[in-house]
């Protein structure tokens, strides 16, 4: 496992947040195995399928993965509120990634388990004032400190790789 981003790929692109996709994502497909059934590489979905980012060919489990430059904080900024809980609460409700990076390089990445993402860790913002474009739009925080310990399985912390084993061995013990 190689922490750095593959810096080439963000070549013709000028937003940054397509750059952080991009980078990250290639990240995890070049260097994550399937926390579950340790399968190398993820397979990645076809971009804009309305699915999760990330599909296990093995065991079929999906993954959507959050990303963030810094530390990492226990709440995250996240899309439309609405759309996250019908999203948790389906029956393809995926597991979730978070990755945290820092001068394009990988300081944190983590699984938690689709069974602790439940809607009590989304948190509900203030709809946007009339005054913003998107007026009235409702966004969401999560809050991964209500998320039990167990259920936050590094797999990089603090830019230490941690053993497959013993990432296995973690997420068994919750009845993944
Ligand atoms: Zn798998």
């Amino acid at each position: 496992m190689n922490l750095n981003f593959n810096l080439d790929l963000a070549e013709g692109y000028k937003s940054n947040s397509q750059i952080t996709r991009v980078l990250t994502e290639n990240w995890v497909k070049v260097n994550s195995y399937c926390p579950n059934c340790g399968q190398l590489p993820l397979n990645d979905f076809e971009n804009n399928m309305p699915v999760a980012d990330f599909y296990c060919l093995e065991c079929k489990e999906e993954f959507e993965l959050k990303s963030k430059n810094g530390k990492l904080s226990t709440i995250i900024n996240d899309g439309a509120y609405e759309s996250m809980i019908k999203r948790i609460t389906s029956d393809t409700n995926p597991n979730f990634f978070f990755l945290t990076y820092d001068n394009n390089k990988v300081n944190n990445f983590l699984v938690i388990p689709k069974q602790f993402f439940t809607p009590e860790i989304i948190i509900k913002r203030k709809p946007l004032s009339i005054t913003a474009k998107r007026a009235g739009w409702v966004g969401c925080n999560i809050d991964i400190s209500k998320v039990p310990e167990n259920g936050r399985i590094f797999i990089v912390e603090n830019s230490r790789i941690i053993e497959q084993e013993k990432v296995h061995l973690k997420l068994k013990s919750t009845d993944f």
